[in-house]
């Protein structure tokens, strides 16, 4: 077994100048420890989101040093395994989620996770553990709770077992972290959480040298996508069309009128979550016609 971190060291800016608290190898085997994403603050339905400590919401484990990852190159992050524990909360709060002028009551509920299921209220929700923040220091510092360019608050769904999400690297050791697991979450996320939960994640990184994308690739499920964050959805999914009509014309050798075509063929335009600071889409092409490897060669061009 390789190497573990628990999860009394966490991070809440992706900030070059916070020390690490350790390093791996490339091709190591890593365990991480996660508290959920109110620092495990809340543990019964009668305790309101109101009445924690917001400075230690969004919590990420880390930084982890990874040996050999340079500025300039892509760190692919392979996700292996997540377990979560067996109960995770969901919250709402006046204000909050994208129909937060509706909201009048904060209320906190359980969900037990069962096997294949996470328990709702008497309701089987299919448990889809995944990872909520995940990134690398920045240089624009943004803190865990909100998504970027090099990662954080993605709330991806397909940001799961069996993914690979590659992340570009800003500083050398690209100084890693994760945290805010959910064991249910849909796209969207709605009401502004998903099944709040802590757990561990076995992963293993690597590096593809000099190919640092300008925004998250994830390759998951026959697809790789581009994860893009901006200031509003419109905006989101202008930056990740835009990008991808591009990629698409330079993987391909056509012109911006042929790719723009293709990408009406293949590029699938998805929403992440809506609920963040800023909000994440995410563009689909299926990996027969773009892998994450052609994808990153064509962005870095
Ligand atoms: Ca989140
Ligand atoms: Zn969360």
């Amino acid at each position: 077994m390789g190497k573990r971190f628990d999860s009394s060291k966490v991070f809440y800016r992706f900030d070059p100048d916070i020390p690490p608290i350790g390093s791996v190898k490339l091709k190591e085997k890593v365990e991480i420890e996660t508290r959920d994403c109110f620092s495990n603050q809340i543990t019964e339905e009668n305790q309101l989101v109101s009445s924690i400590d917001f400075s230690q919401v969004n919590p990420a484990t880390g930084p982890i040093f990874i040996e050999d990852a340079k500025r300039g190159d892509a760190l692919a992050v392979h996700i292996h395994k997540i377990r979560t524990a067996e109960t995770g909360l969901i919250v709402t709060l006046p204000g909050e989620g994208f129909l937060g002028e509706d909201v009048k009551e904060t209320r906190t509920r359980k969900c037990k996770v069962n096997g294949n299921w996470v328990d709702f209220r008497g309701v089987k929700v299919p448990y889809r553990p995944m990872i909520g923040v995940i990134g690398v220091a920045s240089e624009d510092r943004h803190p865990t709770g909100v998504p970027g360019r090099t990662g954080g608050n993605l709330d991806t769904r397909y940001i799961t077992e069996g993914a690979t999400l590659y992340l570009p690297v800003e500083f050398d050791g690209a100084l890693f972290g994760l945290g805010d697991l959910h064991a249910a979450m849909a796209d969207g996320e709605m009401c502004v959480a998903g099944c709040e939960v802590r757990g561990e994640v076995e992963v293993e990184f690597d590096v593809l040298r000099g190919l640092s994308p300008p925004w998250p690739v994830l390759e998951y499920g026959g697809y790789t996508y581009l994860v893009v964050s901006a200031g509003s959805l419109e905006e989101s999914l202008k930056e990740a069309s835009r990008i991808a009509v591009r990629a698409l014309s330079k993987a391909f050798s056509i012109d911006w009128h042929d790719a723009y075509m293709l990408s009406s063929l293949v590029a699938d335009v998805q929403i992440s979550q809506l609920v963040d600071p800023k909000k994440t889409v995410r563009i689909g092409f299926p990996t027969s016609v773009l892998n994450a490897k052609k994808l990153l060669e064509a962005l870095s061009r």
